[in-house]
């Protein structure tokens, strides 16, 4: 697990083993606020022992951005604490958690200690404040990877922890492409001294225009890659010949993981080009909102 300061009392986690999932704390006097918990057991309890031992504080509530299993699974190592998200995301978790965490205790040993834990304190709409020592926390939701995501922001430093509202690769499979379209935008003129993503390394200060335009130029570039195949004779060939360079990124983001998860992005988007057409010949094969 790597490890950096971010900013006072801001302190920020990486896997090295997973996905480079990414976590954050942010510390008081008297205790600490966790955002995210990192995908494998081992990682999550070393975070722990960092901020227990080393921080010298309790961890009193865990933000979780949203409900997919590599950012939630570790509230479980945390008993004393309280779980904040959105209301989405608890009723995702409920939904889809439990039987996702039976298939991992089948799949691998080391998740067998993992136990579901719900989201206590959850919100809607609006922003939710949360101050902790010096630092005042504003929860918002940041739809767009998934319906349930939210955003955290350390208003005095301008850190923004986005979850995957914000990753080296866009990533819609479970999402909405327009929305997340909206969301980047959104978190690109809030004039941000970090970007925290859910995956891969902290965006900096003069770093963050250019991220921001090479996602959005991703996400447009796939919707018009989609949209040219969805009209060939064989869509799914079509799709397979459009590689992640053509659509402005490169294969080596996410340690690799990158190519694998632009294959899924084109094809849940081809997926959802097909049933529309198919239904409505008539709209937009993407349904896309006009902006
Ligand atoms: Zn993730």
């Amino acid at each position: 697990m790597q490890r950096e300061r971010v900013s006072d009392n801001v302190y920020w986690f990486q896997s090295e083993i997973y996905a480079q999932v990414t976590a954050g704390v942010i510390t008081g006097p008297q205790w600490a606020v966790v955002i995210d918990t990192l995908a494998i057991p081992e990682e999550t309890l070393a975070m722990r022992s960092f901020i227990e031992e080393e921080l010298s504080v309790p961890v009193r509530y865990i933000i979780n951005s949203h409900y997919h299993a590599d950012h939630t699974w570790g509230n479980c190592f945390f008993p004393g604490a309280t779980i904040i998200a959105h209301s989405l995301c608890r009723n995702l978790m409920i939904s889809r958690g439990q039987s996702s965490i039976e298939a991992a205790h089948h799949q691998n040993p080391i998740f067998k200690q993992i136990k579901l834990v719900l989201p206590h304190i959850t919100f809607d709409d609006g922003e939710l404040s949360l101050r902790v020592g010096k630092k005042n926390l504003v929860l918002f939701s940041t739809p767009g990877h998934s319906p349930d995501g939210i955003s955290i922001l350390v208003e005095e430093d301008r850190v923004l922890f986005t979850g995957d509202a914000f990753l080296p690769l866009p990533y819609i499979v479970d999402g909405d492409l327009d929305e997340l379209s909206i969301t980047i935008k959104k978190i690109g003129k809030m004039g941000l001294e970090n970007i925290v993503q859910g995956h891969g390394d902290i965006i900096l200060r003069g770093e963050i225009d250019d991220a921001v335009r090479e996602n959005l130029a991703y996400l447009a570039a796939i919707r018009k890659a989609v949209r040219t195949a969805a009209r060939r004779k064989n869509p799914q060939d079509a799709i397979a010949m459009v590689d992640i360079e053509s659509c402005g990124k490169s294969r080596v983001y996410l340690g690799g993981l990158a190519e694998d998860l632009h294959r899924r992005n084109l094809r849940a988007l081809l997926r959802q080009a097909l049933e529309e057409g198919s239904s409505e010949p008539t709209t937009d094969l993407l349904g896309s909102k006009i902006e």
